[in-house]
């Protein structure tokens, strides 16, 4: 089959012939329909998180399933489906708990393993970790529900409990983040959009942000325009100084939930612990979605609250895909979702 592919960090990605996945007993194979450009697509590729090389990337996957595992009972041949960015092994007590997104044995297509920069990718435990996609959803769309989409939906909803009319901030608007703008929108609450970048904010307003802070401090904006802080605060980026402005960003009692990766020697932010403990904030992680959790998000699809394809940006084809992992090394042109079209 064709798939993307690289050797080593930062090494050019090439598009050629690369072997076909073999299909776990437990899980299938999936023709990769249509799969997204993600900023940890580009981590791993600059050596920022490891992966086995040489490597295909790609996790923000959507397709029809095309060989299913002995062990399989729910799923079949031409089903469509998507698959939570952290697949859990099924097996395991977190698991079992439902909680396969922490799962310890976890695989992930892109990362622990060949992804969905290729015609078709392997994924484990399918009982445990395939979606299956609603028939008018078409795969481009339904590329941003694997990874940015789920992510933000659970920081928000899950950990951050965002109710309508509330004040949700959401720092950085990549492609999570511009996702938290969109579920915010969805609930009825009042967004804060807080970028470095004009297109980004811009995007943020199109997407239903109240109100956009284009500031590299932006607390002292963000708590005038929420009158005295949001009860929601995410950090989108991943950086030390946005995990500690966006606590500073809460009102008493507010939820600070990181989502942007805190890798290396960004790990340990030094966040304001006298304001946790003296105004009850709380402190989440959010580590994407378990697959068991996508139908209530996709109820808000089906509902029409929630539209995912205003996150799709550039559509363009696998012999173009190097190129754009290549060019996430610069600074992004255009805000949304790029998506390699397959089918
Ligand atoms: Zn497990
Ligand atoms: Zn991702």
């Amino acid at each position: 089959m064709l798939a993307v592919s690289y050797s080593a960090p930062r090494s050019t990605p090439v598009l050629g012939a690369w072997r076909d996945p073999v299909c776990p007993e437990d899980g299938v194979v999936v023709r990769v329909g249509a799969t997204g450009l993600c900023r940890s697509d580009w981590h791993a590729w600059m050596g920022h998180d490891p992966v086995p090389l040489p490597h295909v990337p790609g996790h923000e996957l959507a397709g029809t399933v095309q060989a299913v595992g002995a062990e399989v009972d729910r799923w079949a041949v031409g089903d469509r489906v998507t698959v939570p960015f952290v697949c859990g092994c099924g097996r395991c007590r977190s698991c079992e708990a439902g909680d396969t997104h922490v799962c310890p044995q976890q695989t992930q297509p892109g990362f622990t393993g060949p992804g969905s920069f290729a015609e078709r990718v392997a994924v484990h435990a399918a009982d445990t970790n395939l979606v299956r996609l609603p028939d008018n959803l078409d795969f481009v769309t339904a590329a941003s529900l694997g990874c940015r989409l789920a992510t933000a939906y659970r920081a928000v909803v899950t950990h951050g409990r965002l109710g309508a009319g509330q004040w949700l901030v959401v720092h950085g608007c990549g492609g999570v983040g511009l996702s938290a703008v969109l579920v915010g929108v969805a609930l009825g609450a009042r967004v804060v959009a807080v970028d470095v970048s004009t297109e980004a904010v811009a995007r943020a307003s199109e997407l239903g942000a109240t109100a956009t802070v284009l500031d590299a401090d932006p607390v002292a904006a963000i708590r005038e325009v929420t009158g005295g802080g949001a009860h929601v605060s995410m950090d989108a980026v991943g950086d030390p100084g946005t995990a500690v402005a966006s606590v500073r960003s809460l009102r008493r009692r507010g939820r600070h939930v990181q989502v942007g990766l805190l890798l290396g020697n960004r790990a340990t932010p030094p966040l304001p612990m006298d304001l946790v403990v003296a105004q009850e904030l709380s402190v989440h992680g959010s580590h994407g979605m378990p697959a068991h959790q996508y139908p209530e998000m996709l109820q808000l699809v089906a509902d029409g609250r929630l539209d995912p394809s205003l996150l799709v940006g550039r559509v363009i084809d696998l012999a173009q895909a190097p190129a754009a992992l290549v060019a996430m090394s610069q600074p992004a042109t255009t805000a949304g979702m790029t998506v390699v079209r397959l089918d």
